[in-house]
């Protein structure tokens, strides 16, 4: 499978354990170290025949949410590489640099800078949720670098979340099973069936249980395929196979409206946009990776 986007983060990421706390305050503050703000979880580019991300020096610390929440993200030949939350988009220097939403950024950035912004939005993202302790209620302080947060006072350590979800084709007899979210909005659109892991749940089992919910089906021989960061929070897709024991189907009506089978030409069609009956995910999903492998994949 080809990279997903999302995935190709080129950065080596700071270890906890192997570094006291003030390497992290010393990495901070190199004369070239590289800002990543973000305004509203958008983040800039500069825009061009290839667009890239837009680094700033430590000037733009000045325009923080928070400046004891600055992200390290990690180092790129020796150059530490770090995100911080601002209250607005600061000068834009160079002119034609814009803040824009991860999601639209994922089909124009090279791979391995939507990595880095994938890892940056998902942490950025969970401390401003994670202002206070769980276990008690006080305020917490991000430590080691951004890496946790620790409560002021009863020093409960809390992590940065990533929320394991699965993803799945289901095939039975040459077709595969594409459900359309009952949304209103969905028209022709249809994607694999896809949900959280349950806390006490193995991969497969959520596999199982998440086809059986939306859509009525059996499955078993599930496969693992490959896996995708998705920072709308944290998400972890986890891409997998599975062969239905028979062809019957029954949306929930509730998640998901119709379920129904398609042959491999009708997905191909679909994948490269000329079918006037289904629509799939584009190329930024894991889901068009997973139906593109399974089309490729004539037995
Ligand atoms: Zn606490």
């Amino acid at each position: 499978m080809t990279t997903l986007a999302f995935s190709g983060n080129p950065l080596v990421r700071p270890s906890a354990e192997h570094h006291a706390p003030e390497w992290f305050e010393s990495q901070r503050a190199l004369p070239d170290a590289r800002f990543l703000p973000l305004h509203r979880l958008e983040a800039p580019v500069l825009d061009g025949a290839t667009p890239h991300l837009a680094w700033w020096d430590a000037g733009v610390l000045e325009h923080a949410v928070d400046r004891a929440d600055v992200v390290l993200l990690g180092t790129l030949g020796g150059i530490p590489h770090l995100a911080v939350a601002v209250t607005e988009p600061p000068p834009t220097t160079p002119e034609g640099t814009e803040f824009r939403d991860a999601r639209r950024l994922a089909s124009i950035l090279p791979d391995t800078e939507a990595g880095i912004l994938a890892q940056a939005r998902s942490m950025i993202d969970w401390h401003t949720r994670h202002r206070f302790c769980a276990v008690c209620g006080q305020p917490t302080l991000a430590i080691e670098g951004g890496a946790r947060r620790r409560c002021t006072a009863c020093d409960a350590r809390h992590y940065p979340r990533v929320d394991p979800s699965v993803i799945v084709l289901v095939e039975f007899e040459g077709r595969a099973l594409l459900a359309r979210r009952a949304s209103g909005t969905a028209g022709n659109r249809r994607s694999c069936v896809a949900g959280f892991v349950e806390p006490g749940e193995s991969i497969e089992e959520a596999v199982i249980r998440e086809v059986r919910e939306e859509v009525g089906a059996d499955v078993e021989a599930v496969e693992y395929r490959a896996s995708q960061p998705w920072p709308f929070p944290s998400t972890l897709m986890i891409g997998c196979r599975a062969r239905a024991r028979s062809a019957e189907v029954r949306a929930d009506g509730v998640e998901i409206d119709s379920a129904e089978w398609f042959d491999r030409d009708e997905v191909a069609a679909a994948l490269e946009g000329r079918s006037a009956t289904l629509e799939v995910p584009q190329a930024i999903a894991i889901a068009h990776h997973l139906m593109r492998e399974w089309v490729e994949d004539r037995r």
